[in-house]
């Protein structure tokens, strides 16, 4: 059996491999290189696909692949030029940023990390695939696996937060979910982004510079970028920043070194957004056009996303010399290979079929879908006397720019929202009391105290920005409301794009107007119910201490109606914090797999002299990474080892009772750290190795099991030379003999531990 499917495979290869050669053997230089050059089809939305600037460009053979076009006639339109009007044929590919969805939106990534739910996760990657292949996209840039600790950047929202563990098994199950076995077109290619290291810009900054050890690369940030490659992903995207002071789109190490020889990556790499042109004068100035564009495909880039620097210059840099035709046909050739794959020569309108987007784009199964999901995500952060669950026949104010809105319902990177079909948390709350209770609403303040601010973050992004109001009015009108109200719930916080590419913030509370009239809605002795709508690990020390229920709530096109079902009590909250959440911005980068130091002070602890730890602000966060509420509560035994010692090439068994001990039924996240105590480098103080989420029953007990592997004890470590010396060239994974800490528990900051000798 296994020897005729090799043999298959084999002869897939094999006919791969010679159809391309003969398509090769016909192609023209410039041709090759048209393959490598993928363009910004905007104008394609609103125009004559042929009378466009692509349309033209493609008709001489100019594009390998174009992004943001969106409609399936309009791809198909695209379509039909480069199969029947260029002079070989080749279809185009099509790609879009499919981010949390496409019609159907999932919260944004960091919300979907915060379910746990790592077949859910799949699901919706699918789900996605088969809305986007329905609509003619054939890839996305998808999944983002950058590891986010700070949380003042703003793509932590499209990340699945500081952990390489859990991002790693997002990464696969995104992989493999947006991918499956590409026979159908319910499966598109995946591209795993921004490779590599992006979530490290200094201070938050968006673009800004990363410098990082290889120590900490390999073992902080490589993992899930790695795992999407072991899962087979088609495609990768290099990121914006430098690496080594060498932007990533031109550095070999990376992008050759790494990636393809150490981690046998067989895909292709396309470029961030203008990366090539971006490393001219005016940006990281290290070449100009030509010279970057030459570098680039050296280093190991196959497709130029948008800066015309292949098109323009790589038929000069052969003939001087500077690129081979070797380089250029293996990029070519790489190309192709993801087309044919694909399945496109044999169909090139495989996922322009009009009938199939009608019938699957917001379907009902798929927002039914997206519905469970997003009620999984919601992160209750805060219940003081059990305010939630809420009683329908009650009468609740609902105050806040996110009350009424379906604009910024579905979050950042949402291209293929359709804002009008969505429901407002207003009119869903409306439905959901019925005539049992009543549900009072009004807007009650600005989003931001700067007006153009606050247009430019919508407008920027196509939305129509939240209307302003007159300050006064808007919160005499909430107070009315409040007045009148057994409960208040504020849905406050960030709107779509104050998260996502380009945002960060140097204060990440929910914004002043808010805050303002948060602060006096909380001061009428009524229950208040904060729904945080964010894209990052936002602060809410004051809201911690005055708001009674605080749920953090991560958007998505279905995010109404599932809030109707968590704050009701029909699904009791599940989510868990991919982030933690720091007590004050300066505490930023904050993430709570960090090294000991030499001088540690314990979160809790006050101030000391020459210590590691500030003198106004303790050490910990105000909410710690794995943390999240439920409706009822949960007790743990102690772990118990199997064993308390273990060979290198053993294993052992950690286990512990969890019981709910409440009245709600609920799931539970169940979380394995483990911290290595006597390594040769510095070793960080807990780091995730495993997860359960489990469902119990109310007054229920399960016992949950980790297998304790030597690949969950094993890290990277530089090649350590006999004379004491270390080579940084070459790391090695290695399993250290000596103790190591083995805690389970319901987050980062609440475990118990049992020690484990490895010898
Ligand atoms: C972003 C990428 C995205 C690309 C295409 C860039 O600006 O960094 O994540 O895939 O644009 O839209």
């Amino acid at each position: 059996m296994l020897c005729s499917l090799t043999g298959l495979v084999a002869e897939a290869q094999q006919s791969m491999n010679q159809f391309i050669d003969d398509l090769m053997s016909r192609m023209t230089l410039d041709e090759k290189i048209g393959q490598l050059n993928q363009l910004p089809g905007d104008d394609v939305n609103t125009g004559n696909p042929l009378q466009t600037n692509i349309g033209q460009e493609l008709l001489k053979g100019h594009v390998g692949s174009v992004l943001n076009v969106q409609g399936v006639k309009k791809i198909r339109e695209l379509q039909r030029i480069a199969v029947e009007q260029t002079r070989l044929g080749i279809p185009l590919l099509v790609g879009l940023d499919v981010i949390h969805g496409y019609e159907t939106l999932f919260p944004i990534p960091l919300g979907m990390a915060s379910t746990w739910d790592i077949d859910g996760i799949k699901e919706s990657a699918h789900i996605a695939a088969k809305e986007a292949g329905a609509n003619g996209i054939a890839w996305t840039f998808s999944p983002m696996v950058d590891i986010a600790n700070d949380a003042r950047w703003g793509r932590q929202a499209e990340s699945a937060g500081e952990d390489p563990f859990l991002g790693s098994c997002i990464a696969r199950a995104m992989v493999t979910g947006y991918q499956g076995k590409l026979n159908s077109p319910d499966e598109i290619m995946a591209c795993v982004k921004h490779f590599a290291l992006y979530g490290a810009a200094e201070s938050g900054r968006d673009y800004n510079t990363v410098d990082m050890s290889r120590v900490r690369m390999y073992n902080q940030y490589f993992a899930p970028y790695q795992a999407a490659v072991d899962a087979g992903v088609m495609s990768v995207m290099t990121s914006f920043n430098v690496i080594d002071g060498i932007p990533a789109s031109a550095n070999r190490w990376l992008l050759t070194d790494v990636l393809r020889k150490q981690w046998a990556f067989g895909g292709f790499v396309v470029t961030d957004y203008g990366t090539i042109g971006e490393m001219q004068t005016q940006g990281h100035s290290i070449a100009d056009v030509k010279t970057a564009s030459a570098l680039s495909l050296r280093a190991g880039v196959d497709m130029d996303m948008c800066s015309r620097g292949f098109l323009n210059t790589l038929h000069q840099a052969f003939s001087e010399g500077t690129v081979s035709i070797q380089q250029i046909e293996q990029a070519c050739r790489r190309v192709l290979e993801a087309k044919y794959k694909l399945g496109l020569f044999a169909d090139p309108y495989k996922y322009c079929d009009v009938k199939r987007s009608e019938a699957l784009t917001y379907c009902r199964e798929h927002r039914e879908k997206a519905r469970q999901l997003t009620a999984k995500s919601f992160v209750l952060l805060r219940n003081k006397d059990h305010v939630l669950p809420l009683s329908t026949r009650k009468t609740i104010a609902l105050i806040g720019p996110l009350a009424g809105n379906t604009e910024d319902i579905a979050g950042t990177w949402s291209f293929s929202a359709k804002p009008s079909q969505y429901r407002s948390l207003f009119t869903a709350l409306k439905e959901k009391v019925g005539s049992r209770g009543h549900v009072l609403y009004t807007q009650g303040c600005n989003v931001m105290d700067d007006a153009y601010l606050q247009r430019v973050v919508s407008e920027g992004h196509g939305l129509v920005p939240v209307p302003r109001v007159d300050e006064k009015q808007a919160r005499d009108e909430a107070l009315r409301i409040a007045a009148d109200a057994d409960v208040i719930i504020c849905a406050m916080g960030e709107t779509a794009w104050m998260s996502g590419e380009g945002t960060s913030r140097t204060d990440i509370r929910i914004p002043a107007p808010q805050r303002r009239l948060l602060k006096e809605l909380t001061s009428l002795s009524k229950p208040v119910v904060l729904l945080n709508f964010a894209g990052r690990a936002t602060e809410l020390s004051w809201e911690s201490e005055h708001v009674d229920a605080i749920m953090n709530v991560w958007y998505g096109s279905e995010c109404a109606d599932a809030l109707c079902d968590v704050l009701f009590g029909e699904v009791s909250p599940s989510g868990r914090l991919t982030v933690s959440m720091p007590k004050h911005i300066a505490q930023c980068p904050l993430y709570y797999n960090q090294l000991n130091t030499g001088r540690p002070v314990a979160d809790t602890d006050p101030y000391r002299v020459f210590s590691s730890n500030y003198i106004e602000t303790t050490n910990g966060p105000l909410y710690p990474f794995g943390f999240g509420l439920t409706y009822t509560s949960f007790t743990y035994s102690q772990v118990k080892l199997s064993s308390d010692t273990m060979r290198k090439d053993g294993k052992v068994t950690a286990s512990v009772e969890v019981k709910n001990t409440g009245s709600y039924d609920a799931d539970e996240v169940v979380q394995l750290y483990i911290r290595d105590l006597e390594a040769s480098i510095s070793r960080p103080v807990m780091e995730l190795k495993g997860f359960h989420r489990i469902h119990i029953p109310a007054g229920e007990t399960r016992k949950v099991e980790f297998v304790i592997s030597p690949e969950l004890l094993m890290y990277d470590r530089p090649k350590f030379l006999p004379d004491g010396s270390y080579s940084l060239d070459t790391m090695e994974k290695v399993i250290e003999a000596g103790d190591f800490h083995i805690m389970i528990g319901a987050n980062s900051k609440q475990v118990s531990t049992a020690t484990l000798h490895v010898n």
